[in-house]
């Protein structure tokens, strides 16, 4: 027999439960056998790294974090690169090969040679002052929180490293005007301003109350003058070509997604709560219409930048491609998605990635490097 009263309080599924059963059911056929760890990274607590505020005066915190075993993972990289050049310098030198000819070389010798040519993308933004701290694989020693300096500029920002991905890809250049659509709470805007390189920064939030916390962000870390070439406003996204269409160089497109890591774990504002089905449903929508928008947004020979922090490929992959076909059939806009896989080679002290990504990179939950998920796609413009 059916008792209306019943029904109404029957115990509520926690919405994690839910999530983590979504998970199961879609991320062991996209993952296969990583899944089982990356569910138990996903359970466990993340790693975060330390974005060095340029602004503050600060100088004696590399020195401080270097003494508890942390690095920045950014210049650690940078050195590999230099290390594989000399080294294939050394090694060309040994074998009496000529540069660009493949003859004479070993395996290694091949792989090195390999790898030192797929880096100079990288390079540039590498020396783009961007400096982020993190502990070596397997260490999961915490950051102190952050301290203010004389004047009251705090001297890092605790992130989840692989958020800065993202930035490095996108690949700011001196003076660019640069978008970054979805910038609310704004970890990636502050390090976008890293840089020292946004001639304008346009960040924008739909939500006005997740925008005070952008707001409060660029108060603590960046100085007035700094502040001053960033204008943040509140618009929908999907809107903003009727705002300023085709004028950006850099557009960064942050959407909101399942956030993968939030859902398994915690109960409060979690997009699997049965009341916010038909919003989780939407999501892809929203994610192409935001991309769709930030393709218009930026000039010919342009680039965007989409992420998530969600394993789907529903998310992912998926929206990217559709981008493309609406760019092409709508607005007669042709987009080159552009090869990323130097950062796999690059960073891979760092992050574990996944290899198998159909288009851009992601980055999955460790236990021993316990970072995101994080997906990122850089788009060009024509
Ligand atoms: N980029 C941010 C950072 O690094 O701190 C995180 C962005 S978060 C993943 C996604 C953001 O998109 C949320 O702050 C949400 O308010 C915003 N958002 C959702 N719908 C939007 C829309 N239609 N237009 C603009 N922003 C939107």
């Amino acid at each position: 027999m059916f008792f209306p009263h019943q029904a109404a309080t029957a115990p509520r599924i926690p919405s994690t439960r839910l999530a983590l059963h979504h998970f199961d059911t879609s991320y062991s056929l996209h993952l296969g056998a990583l899944w089982p760890s990356v569910r138990a990274g996903l359970l466990c607590e993340q790693k975060y790294g330390a974005l060095l505020n340029n602004f503050a005066a600060a100088d004696h915190v590399p020195e401080e974090l270097e003494l508890l075993n942390a690095t920045d993972f950014i210049s650690e990289a940078l050195q590999k690169v230099q290390q594989w050049q000399r080294g294939v310098a050394v090694g060309e030198a040994a074998t009496g090969c000529q540069e660009g000819s493949g003859e004479g070389r070993t395996g290694m010798q091949a792989e090195i040679v390999a790898q030192a040519e797929m880096s100079p993308p990288l390079c540039t933004s590498i020396s783009s002052k961007i400096k982020c701290y993190t502990f070596p694989r397997g260490d999961i020693t915490r950051f102190r929180p952050a301290r203010p300096d004389g004047l009251g500029l705090l001297d890092y920002y605790l992130m989840d490293a692989a958020s800065l991905l993202p930035v490095l890809a996108l690949d700011v250049q001196p003076d660019e005007f640069v978008l970054d659509l979805c910038a609310a709470p704004g970890g990636k805007t502050l390090a976008l301003l890293q840089t020292g390189f946004c001639g304008h920064l346009a960040a924008n939030d739909v939500s006005v109350s997740r925008t005070k916390r952008l707001y409060q962000i660029l108060q603590s870390y960046v100085p007035k003058e700094v502040r001053d070439t960033v204008s943040v406003t509140s618009y929908d996204g999907r809107d903003w070509d009727q705002v300023k269409g085709g004028t950006f160089h850099k557009v960064l497109v942050d959407v909101p997604c399942t956030t993968d890591r939030h859902s398994a774990m915690e109960e409060d504002n979690n997009i699997f709560h049965r009341r916010r089905t038909k919003e989780r449903q939407m999501l892809p929508m929203l994610q192409l219409q935001l991309l769709m928008a930030g393709i218009l947004a930026a000039r010919p020979g342009g680039a965007v930048l989409y992420s998530t922090c969600s394993l789907s490929p529903l998310q992912n992959e998926c929206v990217v491609e559709r981008a493309l076909d609406v760019a092409r059939a709508q607005f007669n806009i042709s987009i080159h998605p552009e090869d990323l896989s130097h950062f796999r080679t690059l960073f891979q002290d760092t992050f574990s990635f996944f290899s198998e990504c159909r288009l851009g990179e992601l980055v999955l939950p460790h236990l021993t490097a316990n970072f995101g998920p994080m997906y990122f796609c850089k788009l060009r413009r024509e």
